[in-house]
């Protein structure tokens, strides 16, 4: 028989949204555990490290980062190049580069600090269901067959999720794969993210540069899936990048120190992030800044709901899926605010990059400074479908 364990809110994975979702259940009062299959938190690293406007999620989520964990805090600006080279005039954006080793682990300390517990090397490998009610899950702990119950289970458990898959939870299927290094050596403005848009390096998608010090940066292409042409393989999309006029002469003489491959969300969020017993928060539940990816700071801000609504839920006595509801209420009138308008630029964007002559056109026409909004989310969807409209008038 295995060891039985009991807790009111249970959270698998413990990376950003899991340590999240563990400590704001363990800030509302209720008995938390976090598990974590891996034996280290943090590594390997599947990451740009990229987290714009991290100081403001701080404050709200009342935590203070370890400096230690941040590699670069004077990002400031971005600019973004068309696929022949052409550059746009620099935006503002504020972002901090972290180190997810570290940033991790740290977010763990402060869930542990409220009150969670945490163990390691811990798998979950089914959940616990009477019906379509999740009660807790079945794992292997150090080896150790164990079950542990629990009044709500959140599944903080990254982009695979099994939490969701065995909850019969269904998510989006819109991602890119990514395939990216760390660098060191390069020429380049460590205060700026250079982004860099071209079909026959990222078809549908774009590169990111997340300036890591001085000469040191995540450099990586992201692919949508369904664009990757037969026969070519991410290794030669990125010998392709390498060899575009600007990004050459920014990698002349650069040499990788470590390398991160990965998929991440590009589209909308699951239909349903809460079911009887069960929430889904970060990437299980695909709540990510829809337009690009990015999703530190949205499975922050999500585990930190789901462990607000799993709390109260267990406090009132009420953990069916209609209590459990108001953690999608939360988060979509919050950061869903921000993201789930994205899922129209992110549309109007692949059409956009389908071949370079319209996107070097449109560079000429409408500006990178546009462009380079429309790729961040931050609006001007309709100006550029006016201007697709017209070119297709043109061209077609
Ligand atoms: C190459 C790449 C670059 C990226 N760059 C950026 C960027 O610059 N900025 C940004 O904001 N986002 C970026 N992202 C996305 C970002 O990494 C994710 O959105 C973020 O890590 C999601 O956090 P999470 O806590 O939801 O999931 P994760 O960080 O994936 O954590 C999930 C945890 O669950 C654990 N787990 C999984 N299954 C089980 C199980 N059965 N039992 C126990 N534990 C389990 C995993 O080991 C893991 O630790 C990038 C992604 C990739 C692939």
């Amino acid at each position: 028989m295995p060891t039985v364990y009991n807790y009111d809110v249970l959270v698998v994975g413990c990376g950003p949204a899991g340590s999240m979702a563990g400590m704001a259940a363990a800030r509302g009062r209720a008995k938390t555990l976090i598990i974590e299959k891996k034996k280290d938190i943090g590594i390997p690293v599947r990451c740009a490290e990229s987290v714009a406007g991290l100081h403001v999620y701080e404050k709200r989520l009342g935590i203070k980062v370890d400096p230690a964990s941040i590699s670069n805090d004077n990002v400031n600006s971005m600019v973004l190049y068309s696929p022949s080279g052409k550059e746009s005039g620099a935006h503002r954006i504020k972002s901090s580069i972290v180190e997810r080793r570290l940033f991790d682990k740290d977010l763990a300390r402060h869930a542990i600090r409220a009150g969670a517990e945490l163990l390691i090397n811990t798998r979950a490998l089914d959940v616990l269901k009477e019906g379509d009610v999740v009660h807790g899950i079945k794992a292997k702990s150090d080896g150790e067959e164990i079950e542990i119950q629990a009044k709500v289970v959140i599944g903080a458990d990254g982009f695979v999720s099994n939490i969701a898959r065995w909850s019969g939870m269904k998510r989006p299927e819109l991602s890119f794969q990514c395939y990216s290094f760390e660098f060191m050596g390069l020429k380049q403005d460590p205060n700026t993210i250079p982004i860099f848009i071209g079909k026959t390096f990222c078809p549908g998608a774009h590169v990111w540069w997340m300036p890591k010090g001085p000469d040191s940066a995540d450099v990586g292409i992201g692919v949508l899936n369904g664009f990757l042409g037969k026969n070519v393989s991410l290794r030669t999309l990125f010998k392709n990048f390498m060899a575009h006029p600007v990004a050459s002469q920014m990698l002349a003489g650069a040499t990788p120190t470590a390398r991160m491959t990965g998929t991440t969300w590009y589209g909308a969020p699951a239909d349903k992030t809460y079911g009887n017993g069960v929430l889904l928060a970060g990437d299980a539940g695909s709540i990510v800044w829809v337009a690009h990816g990015a999703g530190i700071a949205m499975s922050m801000s999500s585990g930190y709901l789901a462990g607000q609504a799993a709390a109260q839920a267990v406090e009132v006595g009420d953990v069916s899926a209609r209590s459990l509801s108001r953690y999608e209420t939360s988060w979509k009138s919050t950061i869903g605010k921000s993201v789930l308008p994205q899922v129209e630029s992110a549309r109007v964007f692949r059409e956009l990059v389908a071949t370079d002559e319209m996107m070097d056109q449109a560079v000429e026409d409408i500006g990178t400074e546009v462009l380079a909004m429309l790729i961040h989310g931050r609006g001007y969807i309709e100006q550029v479908k006016e201007w697709l409209r017209e070119y297709r008038k043109k061209h077609c």
